[in-house]
């Protein structure tokens, strides 16, 4: 089973995947960790994608495509992709990807929340830099910034404010909110409301995926 989740910035596309992959067992791919993670080195190249992040525009389709064909051909199982197709670009290229690969997309599942709802979530998220779980402080109501799975202390990403956040959101209305129609037109798009609890909004998936 392979699936896409779309959803605005801050609806919670991480803290899902993660919850898919443990039932379902497939592969995460989410290109916003694997872009953070290529960006330890301080070489140039790592200095201008962080910049293109922290100004919440997209990184180059011909970088994301890399990154996604290189763990496309290392999944053994289905994909849970995140953050992945951004644009029509990409959605049409991952199309082309999978029809290569003699495989074929069974599901987006788009995560609708408005946009305010989105903003107050990115204030109180946490991620873990060793393990990436994600929390969120007033959610969960907690009192110390540790991982509860490693205990490493836990770190707000560099693009988690408010003003990355409204740069974000125009990206994603621009971009990436045409994908909704895109793929409503190929039966494949299920709406799931993300302003629910965490846990209610695994439930949705979990109807929806039980049946594909
Ligand atoms: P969000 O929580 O906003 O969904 P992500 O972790 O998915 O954030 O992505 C963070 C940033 O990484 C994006 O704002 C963008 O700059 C870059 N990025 C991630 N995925 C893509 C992609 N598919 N195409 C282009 N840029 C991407």
């Amino acid at each position: 089973m392979n699936i896409i989740l779309l959803a605005p910035p801050a609806a919670g596309k991480g803290t899902q995947a993660a919850l898919i992959v443990s039932k379902y067992h497939m592969k995460h791919i989410s290109t916003g960790e694997l872009l953070r993670k290529s960006l330890k080195q301080d070489d140039d190249i790592s200095k201008e994608i962080k910049q293109i992040m922290n100004s919440g525009k997209l990184v180059s389709d011909e970088i994301i495509l890399q990154l996604i064909e290189k763990e496309l051909e290392s999944a053994e199982e289905g994909v849970v992709l995140d953050g992945f197709p951004r644009n029509r670009v990409q959605a049409i290229e991952y199309e082309e990807l999978l029809q290569r690969l003699g495989q074929k997309l069974d599901a987006v599942l788009y995560l609708s929340i408005p946009e305010e709802v989105a903003k107050a979530r990115i204030i109180g998220r946490r991620t873990c830099p060793t393990c990436g779980k994600i929390y969120n402080m007033q959610m969960e109501e907690m009192t110390e910034e540790l991982c509860g799975s490693c205990h490493t202390s836990l770190i707000s990403r560099e693009d988690d404010n408010e003003e990355t956040f409204d740069l974000r959101y125009e990206t994603y209305m621009r971009e990436t909110s045409p994908l909704i129609s895109f793929y409503q037109e190929k039966g494949l798009l299920k709406e799931i409301d993300a302003s629910l609890k965490t846990e209610e909004v695994f439930k949705r998936i979990e109807l929806i995926l039980n049946e594909v």
